[in-house]
């Protein structure tokens, strides 16, 4: 008798067009399936776990999150201040109980504007250090719009869905941070007829999420398919942190104050404008003019900025912070048995250089690195008790790299 070709049960392809076919009592299920089945049992598991409870009397007051920023990141107290209560108040919104007076708490979601390598994306990971919730850092430009190459927006939300083990009750109330959010700005102040792949039709799914909606995740991230299974998010409870350096919003910042001080409201106040630090003054319109729509902005009611970081502040960066690099390298020598330290002298080389170089505090740690390299290739070997960096030392190893450069 002719054997009867098998087939998968679940999908229907026969035998010879799958790599294994599993036989059971009555029907069969090929490799694809079967892994398919497993992911989604344990999508299912996880997702059915409850989220532990939050309590108010554990949940960490503005004050104190801010001492514990304070810890980490040298200034940028306004940034910290709106921050704190911002997180704090994240924290209440999740406690709300009905209290049958129609007042719902609405969240807050933030926009951080400030220079490249002041501290935006450090202050978002200090933060999650000291929170209950799952948080999660992505970047703005690697979306685009739908149809489009590029991940699709909702992939954000895969990311948070990652941290919390997929555990969708955890995910619905995190934290995300959106660095680089000025990537997905319009270009130009006038909606244009082209299609604009990165910019508008960005904004546009970043504002569904913003709003607060249910949406499809794809579980892996990527580019949505049509058989894939997805997972639905309430982001309603979702607070979401932007970040951006905005390079050349200060033109707009001042275009709009010296309008501001023509006719007859022009008032002395406009003396009083710090010229040197326009940012400071940063308004809703600005991101407007900037090309955020301003539906987006109407979302990111609090607008904060941070401080371009002078020389004192850099070089407190270097020894202050609980981790800072002058600790780390201490630490790293001392493993080795080799009491490290840095003259004041030598911190001033690295300030100097990092702002030569325009590298801002990243430049601190470049700097660090280069003139530490040849130390840390031969201490382990030659078992010094002590060594010290000096001004000289330091600016002979950094000399090495200025030939590079030149
Ligand atoms: P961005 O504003 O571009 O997000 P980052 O937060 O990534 O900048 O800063 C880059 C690095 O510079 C940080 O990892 C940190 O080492 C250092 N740094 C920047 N600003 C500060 C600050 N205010 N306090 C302490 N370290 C800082």
């Amino acid at each position: 008798m002719a054997k009867t070709p098998k087939h998968c049960s679940f999908c229907g392809r026969d035998e010879k067009e799958v790599g294994l076919l599993l036989t059971g009592l009555e029907a069969h299920i090929c490799d694809e399936c079967a892994e398919r089945v497993a992911e989604f049992i344990s999508e299912t598991k996880s997702a059915a776990r409850k989220a532990p409870e939050l309590k108010a009397e554990e949940l960490p007051k503005p004050r104190e999150i801010k001492e514990f920023l304070d810890q980490y990141v040298i200034g940028q107290d306004e940034a910290k201040k709106n921050l704190s209560v911002v997180v704090y108040n994240h924290y209440k919104r999740l406690l709300q109980k009905d209290a049958g007076d129609d007042v719902e708490i609405e969240k807050s979601n933030v926009v951080m504007v400030g220079p490249t390598g002041t501290g935006k994306t450090l202050l978002a990971r200090t933060i999650a250090k000291k929170l209950h919730v799952p948080f999660t850092i992505v970047d703005a430009t690697v979306f685009t719009e739908a149809g489009y190459v590029g991940e699709d927006i909702e992939s954000i939300l895969t990311r948070l869905l990652q941290v919390s083990d997929y555990d969708v009750a955890a995910a619905e109330r995190g934290i995300v941070f959106i660095d680089e959010i000025d990537k997905i700005a319009r270009k130009g102040d006038n909606p244009s007829i082209t299609r604009d792949v990165s910019g508008e039709g960005v904004q546009q799914g970043l504002l569904k999420l913003l709003e607060g909606s249910v949406v499809n995740v794809p579980p892996q991230g990527g580019r949505k398919h049509p058989e894939q299974r997805m997972i639905a998010v309430d982001t309603r409870n979702i607070l979401f942190i932007c970040g951006g350096a905005f390079d050349g919003i200060e033109k707009k910042i001042g275009a709009r104050l010296n309008t501001k001080s023509v006719g007859y409201s022009a008032s002395k106040d406009i003396h009083k404008i710090d010229r040197s630090n326009l940012l400071q003054y940063v308004a809703p319109q600005d991101l407007k003019s900037f090309g955020l729509i301003p539906e987006i902005i109407g979302r990111l009611p609090i607008l904060t900025h941070l401080e371009p970081l002078d020389r004192a502040s850099l070089k407190r960066i270097l020894t202050e912070p609980k981790n800072s690099i002058v600790k780390q390298y201490i630490k790293l020598f001392a493993m080795d048995g080799v009491k490290l330290d840095f003259t004041d002298e030598a911190l001033d080389v690295f300030v100097d250089k990092a702002i030569e170089f325009k590298l801002g505090a990243r430049g601190l740690r470049s700097m660090t690195e280069t003139v530490m390299m040849d130390f840390m290739f031969d201490v382990p070997s030659e078992h010094p008790k002590s060594l010290t960096i000096d001004k000289e030392t330091a600016l002979s190893k950094i000399g090495k790299i200025e030939k590079r450069i030149v």
